[in-house]
Protein backbone atom coordinates (compact mmCIF):
# COMPACT_ATOMS: atom_id res chain seq x y z
CA UNK A 1 0.00 0.00 0.00
CA UNK A 2 1.39 3.71 -0.76
CA UNK A 3 2.17 5.43 2.07
CA UNK A 4 0.60 8.26 1.63
CA UNK A 5 -2.60 6.56 0.15
CA UNK A 6 -6.26 7.81 2.03
CA UNK A 7 -9.24 5.29 2.64
CA UNK A 8 -11.75 7.40 2.47
CA UNK A 9 -10.09 8.08 -1.37
CA UNK A 10 -10.46 4.39 -2.64
CA UNK A 11 -12.44 3.54 -5.71
CA UNK A 12 -13.98 -0.10 -5.07
CA UNK A 13 -14.60 -2.08 -7.83
CA UNK A 14 -17.91 -3.02 -8.44
CA UNK A 15 -17.51 -6.87 -7.06
CA UNK A 16 -14.82 -5.94 -4.51
CA UNK A 17 -16.74 -7.87 -1.69
CA UNK A 18 -18.11 -10.25 -3.70
CA UNK A 19 -18.12 -13.89 -1.87
CA UNK A 20 -17.59 -11.73 2.00
CA UNK A 21 -20.01 -11.86 4.63
CA UNK A 22 -20.35 -8.64 6.67
CA UNK A 23 -21.88 -7.83 9.99
CA UNK A 24 -22.98 -4.19 10.71
CA UNK A 25 -24.38 -3.65 13.98
CA UNK A 26 -26.79 -0.14 14.20
CA UNK A 27 -27.17 -1.14 10.84
CA UNK A 28 -30.70 0.35 10.29
CA UNK A 29 -30.16 3.70 10.21
CA UNK A 30 -27.55 6.50 9.68
CA UNK A 31 -24.07 5.48 8.33
CA UNK A 32 -24.32 1.66 9.54
CA UNK A 33 -27.56 1.52 7.15
CA UNK A 34 -25.34 3.33 4.50
CA UNK A 35 -21.92 0.91 4.77
CA UNK A 36 -24.76 -2.32 4.70
CA UNK A 37 -26.36 -0.93 1.59
CA UNK A 38 -22.75 0.03 -0.55
CA UNK A 39 -21.19 -3.31 1.06
CA UNK A 40 -24.29 -5.07 -0.42
CA UNK A 41 -23.93 -3.40 -3.85
CA UNK A 42 -20.20 -4.17 -4.29
CA UNK A 43 -21.44 -7.87 -3.49
CA UNK A 44 -21.14 -8.45 0.29
CA UNK A 45 -23.41 -10.59 2.52
CA UNK A 46 -24.34 -8.53 5.01
CA UNK A 47 -25.68 -9.25 8.64
CA UNK A 48 -27.78 -6.75 9.62
CA UNK A 49 -27.81 -6.35 13.25
CA UNK A 50 -29.98 -3.84 15.34
CA UNK A 51 -32.33 -3.19 18.20
CA UNK A 52 -35.28 -1.80 15.59
CA UNK A 53 -36.54 -4.52 13.14
CA UNK A 54 -38.66 -2.22 11.11
CA UNK A 55 -35.29 -0.26 10.59
CA UNK A 56 -34.21 -3.78 9.64
CA UNK A 57 -36.59 -5.03 7.33
CA UNK A 58 -36.70 -1.49 4.85
CA UNK A 59 -32.83 -2.08 4.62
CA UNK A 60 -33.13 -5.24 3.78
CA UNK A 61 -35.79 -4.22 1.27
CA UNK A 62 -33.58 -1.88 -0.14
CA UNK A 63 -30.65 -4.09 -0.52
CA UNK A 64 -32.95 -6.63 -2.39
CA UNK A 65 -34.89 -4.26 -4.53
CA UNK A 66 -31.07 -3.06 -5.29
CA UNK A 67 -30.52 -6.41 -7.06
CA UNK A 68 -28.23 -7.23 -3.84
CA UNK A 69 -27.95 -10.83 -1.99
CA UNK A 70 -30.39 -11.00 0.28
CA UNK A 71 -29.16 -10.10 4.12
CA UNK A 72 -29.50 -11.85 7.43
CA UNK A 73 -31.62 -9.49 9.84
CA UNK A 74 -30.30 -10.23 13.39
CA UNK A 75 -32.24 -7.97 15.96
CA UNK A 76 -29.50 -7.39 18.89
CA UNK A 77 -30.23 -4.44 21.29
CA UNK A 78 -27.17 -4.10 22.59
CA UNK A 79 -28.05 -2.51 26.02
CA UNK A 80 -29.97 -5.28 26.62
CA UNK A 81 -28.69 -8.68 25.19
CA UNK A 82 -27.97 -11.46 27.19
CA UNK A 83 -25.21 -14.36 26.71
CA UNK A 84 -27.72 -16.66 24.91
CA UNK A 85 -28.55 -14.19 22.37
CA UNK A 86 -25.03 -12.85 21.65
CA UNK A 87 -24.36 -16.96 21.39
CA UNK A 88 -27.33 -17.15 19.08
CA UNK A 89 -25.93 -14.93 16.54
CA UNK A 90 -22.89 -16.49 16.39
CA UNK A 91 -24.95 -20.06 16.24
CA UNK A 92 -26.70 -18.19 12.91
CA UNK A 93 -23.79 -16.84 11.16
CA UNK A 94 -21.83 -20.29 11.82
CA UNK A 95 -24.51 -22.50 10.38
CA UNK A 96 -25.57 -20.06 7.42
CA UNK A 97 -21.78 -19.41 6.48
CA UNK A 98 -19.06 -21.17 8.29
CA UNK A 99 -17.23 -17.86 8.70
CA UNK A 100 -17.37 -13.79 8.92
CA UNK A 101 -15.06 -12.03 6.71
CA UNK A 102 -15.66 -8.26 8.39
CA UNK A 103 -17.61 -7.15 11.19
CA UNK A 104 -18.01 -3.36 11.48
CA UNK A 105 -19.22 -2.23 15.30
CA UNK A 106 -21.12 0.49 14.19
CA UNK A 107 -23.84 1.40 16.46
CA UNK A 108 -23.37 3.97 19.42
CA UNK A 109 -24.94 5.83 22.22
CA UNK A 110 -24.59 9.23 22.84
CA UNK A 111 -25.64 10.24 26.40
CA UNK A 112 -25.90 13.13 27.28
CA UNK A 113 -23.71 16.57 26.51
CA UNK A 114 -22.90 17.68 30.15
CA UNK A 115 -19.89 18.03 32.55
CA UNK A 116 -18.16 15.32 33.94
CA UNK A 117 -18.70 17.32 37.38
CA UNK A 118 -22.94 16.61 36.88
CA UNK A 119 -22.58 13.68 34.48
CA UNK A 120 -25.32 10.71 35.68
CA UNK A 121 -23.55 8.30 37.03
CA UNK A 122 -26.31 5.25 35.57
CA UNK A 123 -26.21 6.97 32.13
CA UNK A 124 -22.68 6.68 31.77
CA UNK A 125 -22.84 3.59 32.64
CA UNK A 126 -25.26 2.66 29.72
CA UNK A 127 -22.82 4.94 27.27
CA UNK A 128 -20.01 2.41 27.94
CA UNK A 129 -21.90 -0.48 28.10
CA UNK A 130 -23.49 0.37 24.30
CA UNK A 131 -20.44 1.16 23.14
CA UNK A 132 -17.69 -0.62 24.64
CA UNK A 133 -18.99 -3.66 26.41
CA UNK A 134 -21.37 -4.75 24.16
CA UNK A 135 -18.88 -4.57 20.96
CA UNK A 136 -16.04 -5.94 23.12
CA UNK A 137 -18.95 -9.10 23.86
CA UNK A 138 -19.75 -9.31 20.28
CA UNK A 139 -15.95 -9.58 18.78
CA UNK A 140 -15.34 -11.82 21.44
CA UNK A 141 -18.26 -14.11 20.68
CA UNK A 142 -17.71 -14.07 16.74
CA UNK A 143 -13.88 -14.66 16.97
CA UNK A 144 -14.18 -18.28 16.19
CA UNK A 145 -16.01 -17.47 12.62
CA UNK A 146 -13.85 -14.13 11.91
CA UNK A 147 -10.67 -16.83 12.22
CA UNK A 148 -12.55 -19.23 9.99
CA UNK A 149 -12.25 -16.60 7.21
CA UNK A 150 -9.13 -16.54 4.64
CA UNK A 151 -9.00 -12.38 5.40
CA UNK A 152 -10.80 -11.18 8.22
CA UNK A 153 -11.38 -7.59 9.28
CA UNK A 154 -13.18 -6.20 12.32
CA UNK A 155 -13.57 -2.12 12.12
CA UNK A 156 -14.62 -0.45 15.31
CA UNK A 157 -15.98 2.89 14.86
CA UNK A 158 -14.84 6.38 16.93
CA UNK A 159 -14.40 9.41 16.67
CA UNK A 160 -12.19 12.93 16.60
CA UNK A 161 -13.86 13.44 20.48
CA UNK A 162 -12.17 9.70 20.86
CA UNK A 163 -8.47 10.72 19.81
CA UNK A 164 -8.66 14.31 21.73
CA UNK A 165 -10.59 14.92 24.95
CA UNK A 166 -13.48 17.66 24.78
CA UNK A 167 -14.95 19.33 27.53
CA UNK A 168 -18.78 18.13 27.78
CA UNK A 169 -18.54 14.90 25.85
CA UNK A 170 -18.74 13.07 28.55
CA UNK A 171 -19.28 9.02 28.54
CA UNK A 172 -19.03 9.21 25.01
CA UNK A 173 -16.02 10.39 24.33
CA UNK A 174 -14.50 8.15 26.89
CA UNK A 175 -16.23 5.51 25.52
CA UNK A 176 -14.50 6.33 21.56
CA UNK A 177 -10.65 6.34 23.90
CA UNK A 178 -11.72 3.00 24.85
CA UNK A 179 -13.00 2.36 21.48
CA UNK A 180 -9.57 3.08 20.21
CA UNK A 181 -7.89 0.65 22.77
CA UNK A 182 -9.73 -2.03 22.36
CA UNK A 183 -9.53 -1.96 18.17
CA UNK A 184 -5.31 -1.53 19.27
CA UNK A 185 -4.65 -4.41 21.92
CA UNK A 186 -6.83 -6.52 19.56
CA UNK A 187 -4.93 -5.62 16.60
CA UNK A 188 -2.19 -6.91 18.70
CA UNK A 189 -3.39 -9.85 19.97
CA UNK A 190 -4.35 -11.25 16.24
CA UNK A 191 -1.55 -9.47 14.34
CA UNK A 192 0.84 -12.76 12.89
CA UNK A 193 -0.85 -15.36 14.25
CA UNK A 194 -4.24 -15.15 12.32
CA UNK A 195 -5.76 -13.24 9.69
CA UNK A 196 -7.68 -11.22 11.42
CA UNK A 197 -6.92 -7.77 11.25
CA UNK A 198 -8.67 -4.72 13.15
CA UNK A 199 -8.71 -0.93 12.94
CA UNK A 200 -10.72 1.73 13.46
CA UNK A 201 -12.30 4.33 11.89
CA UNK A 202 -13.74 7.62 12.50
CA UNK A 203 -16.57 8.71 10.65
CA UNK A 204 -16.13 12.40 10.74
CA UNK A 205 -19.19 15.35 10.88
CA UNK A 206 -21.72 13.29 8.95
CA UNK A 207 -26.01 14.01 8.75
CA UNK A 208 -27.49 11.26 10.98
CA UNK A 209 -30.06 11.80 13.68
CA UNK A 210 -27.15 11.64 16.80
CA UNK A 211 -24.90 14.18 14.72
CA UNK A 212 -28.59 16.18 15.06
CA UNK A 213 -28.83 15.91 18.45
CA UNK A 214 -24.94 17.16 19.54
CA UNK A 215 -25.81 19.84 16.94
CA UNK A 216 -28.56 20.98 17.16
CA UNK A 217 -28.40 24.66 15.79
CA UNK A 218 -26.01 23.29 12.76
CA UNK A 219 -27.07 23.61 9.18
CA UNK A 220 -27.08 20.27 8.20
CA UNK A 221 -26.90 20.87 4.66
CA UNK A 222 -23.10 21.56 5.47
CA UNK A 223 -22.62 17.95 6.59
CA UNK A 224 -21.98 15.04 4.23
CA UNK A 225 -24.81 12.49 3.81
CA UNK A 226 -23.60 9.07 5.10
CA UNK A 227 -23.56 6.98 1.64
CA UNK A 228 -21.00 10.00 0.71
CA UNK A 229 -18.38 8.79 3.19
CA UNK A 230 -18.57 5.23 2.61
CA UNK A 231 -15.46 4.37 0.77
CA UNK A 232 -13.16 4.10 3.52
CA UNK A 233 -15.57 1.74 4.84
CA UNK A 234 -15.39 -0.26 1.97
CA UNK A 235 -11.28 -0.20 1.71
CA UNK A 236 -11.48 -1.41 5.79
CA UNK A 237 -13.46 -3.99 5.19
CA UNK A 238 -12.57 -5.26 1.87
CA UNK A 239 -9.27 -7.14 0.42
CA UNK A 240 -8.15 -3.32 0.39
CA UNK A 241 -6.71 -3.32 2.87
CA UNK A 242 -5.34 -6.61 3.73
CA UNK A 243 -2.01 -6.77 5.73
CA UNK A 244 -3.34 -2.99 7.46
CA UNK A 245 -3.93 -3.48 11.24
CA UNK A 246 -3.85 -1.59 14.85
CA UNK A 247 -4.65 1.51 12.65
CA UNK A 248 -7.14 4.28 12.84
CA UNK A 249 -8.42 6.31 9.49
CA UNK A 250 -10.51 8.93 8.48
CA UNK A 251 -13.15 8.69 6.75
CA UNK A 252 -13.46 12.25 5.81
CA UNK A 253 -10.61 14.79 5.12
CA UNK A 254 -10.51 16.20 8.17
CA UNK A 255 -12.05 19.98 8.50
P1 LIG B 1 -27.40 7.15 14.22
O1 LIG B 1 -28.02 7.69 15.46
O2 LIG B 1 -27.94 7.57 12.90
O3 LIG B 1 -27.38 5.58 14.25
C1 LIG B 1 -26.98 4.91 15.40
C2 LIG B 1 -27.32 3.47 15.24
O4 LIG B 1 -26.97 2.79 16.44
C3 LIG B 1 -28.81 3.26 15.02
O5 LIG B 1 -29.02 2.30 14.01
C4 LIG B 1 -29.27 2.76 16.37
O6 LIG B 1 -30.37 1.90 16.31
C5 LIG B 1 -28.06 2.00 16.83
N1 LIG B 1 -28.12 1.77 18.26
C6 LIG B 1 -28.15 2.68 19.25
N2 LIG B 1 -28.29 2.08 20.43
C7 LIG B 1 -28.34 0.75 20.17
C8 LIG B 1 -28.53 -0.40 20.98
N3 LIG B 1 -28.70 -0.32 22.31
N4 LIG B 1 -28.54 -1.61 20.39
C9 LIG B 1 -28.39 -1.73 19.05
N5 LIG B 1 -28.24 -0.67 18.23
C10 LIG B 1 -28.23 0.55 18.79
O7 LIG B 1 -25.86 7.51 14.37
P2 LIG B 1 -24.68 7.64 13.29
O8 LIG B 1 -25.01 6.87 12.08
O9 LIG B 1 -24.33 9.04 13.24
O10 LIG B 1 -23.50 6.90 14.10
C11 LIG B 1 -22.86 5.73 13.64
C12 LIG B 1 -21.51 5.66 14.32
O11 LIG B 1 -20.68 6.74 13.89
C13 LIG B 1 -21.58 5.76 15.84
O12 LIG B 1 -20.63 4.87 16.41
C14 LIG B 1 -21.17 7.20 16.12
O13 LIG B 1 -20.61 7.33 17.40
C15 LIG B 1 -20.15 7.41 15.02
N6 LIG B 1 -19.89 8.80 14.67
C16 LIG B 1 -20.84 9.54 14.02
C17 LIG B 1 -20.56 10.84 13.63
C18 LIG B 1 -21.57 11.69 12.92
O14 LIG B 1 -21.28 12.88 12.66
N7 LIG B 1 -22.74 11.18 12.56
C19 LIG B 1 -19.25 11.46 13.93
C20 LIG B 1 -18.35 10.60 14.63
C21 LIG B 1 -18.66 9.32 14.97
P3 LIG B 1 -31.89 2.46 16.14
O15 LIG B 1 -31.97 2.93 14.73
O16 LIG B 1 -32.73 1.29 16.44
O17 LIG B 1 -32.03 3.57 17.12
Amino acid sequence: MNATFEPRLHRAAPDELAGRVIAITGAGDGIGRAVAVTCAAHGAEVVLLGRTVGKLEKVYDEIVAAGGVAPIIAPLDLEKATAHEYDAIAAAIGTRYGRLDGLLHNASLLGDLSPIEHYDVPLFTRVLHVNVTAAFALTQVLLAQLRASPDASVVFTSSSVGRRGRAYWGAYAVSKFAIEGLSQVLADELAGTTAVRVNAINPGATRTAMRRAAYPAEDPARLAMPADITAAYVFLLGPASKGMTGQSVDAQAPR
